[in-house]
């Protein structure tokens, strides 16, 4: 039976998509091919394998057992047909920017992007001739102005990190398809669990999996989940040249991550919620944005459309700003004074002089990070232990 189906449902898939019990032994876990090269019966056969004739693994930078494994998790998980494994997020992210786009195109994306891959379009591919313009994708009047008869690529997070503004994909997704563009969107803050953007019309759908599909902050690496056939045809030569393909141990942590991904997604889901909540009645707290506090009537009938729960960033500031920041930062124990996010502990950064510290200010507030923003990434922790912290760092601000 195969497990790659359709019809079971995503909690489901997690645990068993892409995967069987290995033919030889009955392994229950994927077994790791640790090789970097594989044997051909004869040379017939070798030939066979170059001209794609014939199916089989040839060389680890172009395809391996238990990379291949993972990518069809995801794939499934995501809905969409194929995948590729990438050794970093951002292998993915220049990987995609290298296949899809050329001399004198353009691209229209969220200004509060990964900050790096923004940087790379801004100071690497303009020495191409590419050219991008950044905007609220959360506001579709900006994407529309924004356009070009030029734009190639819509290029969208949602929510966008940390501002936690939400696009509407299906609108996004029209537009550029209308205007001969694809729609991409860096799905790493929500996980195939309470996002799925293929549905809403995405072409293609890419991950950190060193965030939430991971989650046990221990590996990077990256993966693009495509909505056809002739889109990772044309994307998978430029992966295995450029060489930004995912190493198979690396791919085999990554499986052990995916089995609890619902589990993890929805602890930490349900933690956020009660943590978003003390922030928002604590008078030490000047503002907090987190997607179940909205109250926006359009934005949360756009949230209920297409997310499946909030998910576990929030954003706030501190009455007190960047010095009420820093003390709370410097005071809290459990929550980990870190970057990078959907781990299953908590970790607490400071965007404008860590993770946005590349973006110039201007760009940064243009963008929504004010200086004072704090960012949360909750984890699966206790919940009472995680608010006992919260509520005694607040509370020496007042
Ligand atoms: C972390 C991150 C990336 C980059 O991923 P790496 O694995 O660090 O290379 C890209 N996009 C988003 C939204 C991220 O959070």
């Amino acid at each position: 039976m195969s497990k790659h189906k359709k019809d079971f449902r995503t909690d489901t898939l997690c645990i068993h998509a892409g995967q069987e019990p290995d033919k030889e032994f009955g392994s229950v876990v994927a077994p790791i091919y640790q090789t970097s090269t594989f044997a051909f019966e004869t040379a017939e056969q070798g030939a066979a394998r170059f001209a794609g004739k014939e199916p089989g693994y040839i060389y680890t930078r172009l395809g391996n057992p238990t990379t291949k494994m993972l990518e069809d998790n995801i794939a499934a998980l995501e809905e969409g047909v194929l995948a590729l494994a990438t050794s970093t997020g951002m292998a993915a992210v220049s990987t995609l920017y290298f296949a899809l786009l050329g001399q004198g195109d353009h691209v229209v994306a969220s200004s509060a992007m990964y900050g790096p891959s923004r940087i790379i379009l801004e100071r690497d591919f303009v020495r191409f001739g590419v050219s991008a313009t950044f905007v609220d994708t959360g506001d579709t009047g900006a994407v529309k102005a924004a356009w070009r008869p030029n734009t190639k690529l819509l290029y969208v997070e949602t929510p966008t990190n940390p501002t936690l503004s939400i696009t509407d994909l299906g609108a996004c997704s029209e537009w550029a398809h209308k205007n001969g563009a694809l729609l991409v969107v860096d799905n790493t803050f929500m996980s195939p669990i309470l996002q799925k953007p293929l549905r809403h019309g995405a072409d293609i759908v890419l991950h950190s999996v060193t965030k939430f599909i991971n989650g046990h902050s221990d590996v990077v690496g990256g993966i693009i989940v495509f909505k056809d056939e002739p889109l990772f045809k044309k994307v998978r030569p430029v992966l295995t040249h450029l060489g930004g393909t995912m190493d198979p141990h690396q791919a085999w942590l990554v499986l052990r991550g995916t089995k609890t991904l619902a589990l993890r997604v929805r602890a930490a889901q349900e933690n956020a919620r009660a943590v978003a909540e003390l922030l928002a009645s604590h008078p030490a707290v000047e503002w907090v944005k987190y997607p179940g506090l909205e109250k926006e009537p359009a934005i949360k009938a756009l949230i209920e459309k297409q997310m499946d729960g909030p998910g576990s960033l929030i954003s706030f500031e501190l009455k007190g700003g960047i010095e009420a920041g820093k003390r709370f930062l410097d005071g809290t124990s459990l929550m980990t004074l870190a970057v990078s996010l959907g781990g299953i502990e908590t970790l607490i950064q400071h965007p404008a002089s860590m993770t946005h510290a590349g973006m110039s200010r201007e760009n940064r507030l243009a963008a929504g990070i004010s200086d004072g923003l704090v960012r949360l990434s909750v984890g699966c922790e206790d919940k009472e232990d995680l608010l006992k912290e919260m509520k005694e760092g607040l509370n020496k601000l007042v």
